[in-house]
């Protein structure tokens, strides 16, 4: 028997759960892209993607996902053989040096393994070595998604400030933008790179990157080629510059109606306190379970957590045995592991929690992982559930 019928629930961390209305907002006939609504449409987009992102500065809107705009970030402020440092907590970071590496960029790693946040000391010691001031940027995720680390994004800019260096600060919030607290200007970062399919909750194919003055100045020393230059994006003379050809129309729709959600119904303050609850929901279910020894939250410190995604270790194959419990004899589709040795695959699950969630649905949720390990037989601390919903009630947090 399987219980599996009824509406699935995706809870791996991106793409995440698109709303209804976002689906509907897209159902409709293409557009003129010469004239009328959609060009006003697009241009109300800019100043709601400011206020996610919490800055005055400039947002290029690109067709491609997060590998695009891991690569235009980089192609409109560095130059092959010019020299980035990289901040490693896991796997998303190393993967966007990766991207610079393939056109030349002298990429440099520290690598602080998938279990720990990077540290602003380090960063500080090494950026101090360079007084040539060879290292032009300095990249670093602020939610990693596979270890579902955190990174103190202000504690890292005190740093390089520290150092007196003056590399660029690159931040990557693709999975972190309207989950996670972030002020880019207040925190100081020059440059932000995020996706449309995870917080923004819009099906994935739109790619942002977010820069200031001084990134702005690092232009002028590049030649990112002509599909993408921010310039023509974010000063166009026609309309379809902004795209470098057709308008991703159907995508703009769903952004738009997405913006509407989060920027002018709930409000972006109101969506990171909703993550911080579901979150901590999550991580009172995880101290359960874990009290008989067989799971463990992969980031040991909640301070330390993203609140996008959780990521969690179990003994020798079980995450992939409650993965394929949950998935095909419940409708719940987990997130693989990532970002740890291959014979790990089965060890690691995450859980998404990103994005258009409430109680019903993440409850649900930890109510079908805890139903997997009776199921299968893992041995687990009663009462997840119970202490999830006490946490949703507003009764504790971890
Ligand atoms: C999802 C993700 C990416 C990659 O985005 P794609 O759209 O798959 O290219 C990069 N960084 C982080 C932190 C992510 O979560």
């Amino acid at each position: 028997m399987s219980l599996n019928f009824g509406r699935d629930l995706l809870a791996i961390p991106g793409p995440s759960i698109i709303p209804d209305r976002v689906l509907a907002a897209m159902h409709k006939p293409s557009p003129n892209i010469y004239g009328g609504p959609l060009i006003d449409l697009t241009i109300s987009l800019y100043p709601d993607l400011k206020t996610v992102a919490r800055t005055s500065g400039e947002v290029a809107i690109y067709i491609s996902n997060g590998h695009g705009v891991w690569e235009a970030a980089l192609r409109n402020t560095v130059n092959p053989e010019e020299k980035v440092l990289v901040l490693a907590t896991g796997f998303f970071a190393e993967r966007w040096g990766g991207v610079g590496k393939s056109f030349g960029i002298d990429v440099e790693i520290i690598d602080f393994g998938a279990r720990r946040d990077a540290a602003p000391q380090q960063l500080e010691d090494r950026l101090r070595q360079d007084k040539a001031g060879q290292i032009k940027a300095v990249l670093v995720v602020q939610a990693d998604t596979a270890s579902s680390v955190k990174n103190d994004i202000p504690a890292l800019r005190e740093a390089i400030d520290r150092a007196g260096h003056d590399a660029m600060f690159m931040v990557d919030c693709i999975a972190s933008l309207a989950c996670d607290q972030f002020e880019m200007d207040k925190w100081g970062a020059d440059v932000m790179v995020a996706g449309c399919q995870k917080g923004l909750m819009t099906p994935a194919g739109l790619a942002f990157v977010f820069f200031n003055d001084k990134a702005k100045e690092a232009r002028k020393h590049t030649n990112p080629g002509m599909y993408w230059d921010w310039v023509s994006r974010t000063e166009p003379e026609v309309y379809y510059q902004r795209f470098c050809g057709t308008a991703p129309t159907h995508h703009l729709f769903g952004l738009r109606e997405a913006l509407d959600i989060l920027v002018h119904e709930e409000g972006v303050e109101a969506a990171w306190q909703r993550h911080e609850r579901l979150a901590a929901a999550v991580w009172a279910a995880l101290d359960r379970w874990s009290s008989a020894g067989n799971l463990e939250p992969n980031i040991a410190a909640p301070s330390n957590r993203t609140v996008a995604v959780t990521t969690v270790n179990t003994k020798k194959g079980d995450a992939g045995r409650i993965r394929d419990w949950c998935e095909h004899q419940a409708g719940l589709t987990l997130g693989i592991a990532l970002g740890f040795p291959l014979e790990e695959a089965n060890d690691h699950f995450r859980i998404g929690h990103m994005g258009h969630l409430n109680p019903p649905m993440l409850l649900g949720a930890l109510g079908t992982i805890d139903a997997a390990l009776k199921a299968l037989g893992i041995d687990h601390g009663e009462g997840a559930v119970e202490a999830a919903s006490s946490v949703v009630a507003g009764h504790k947090s971890v």
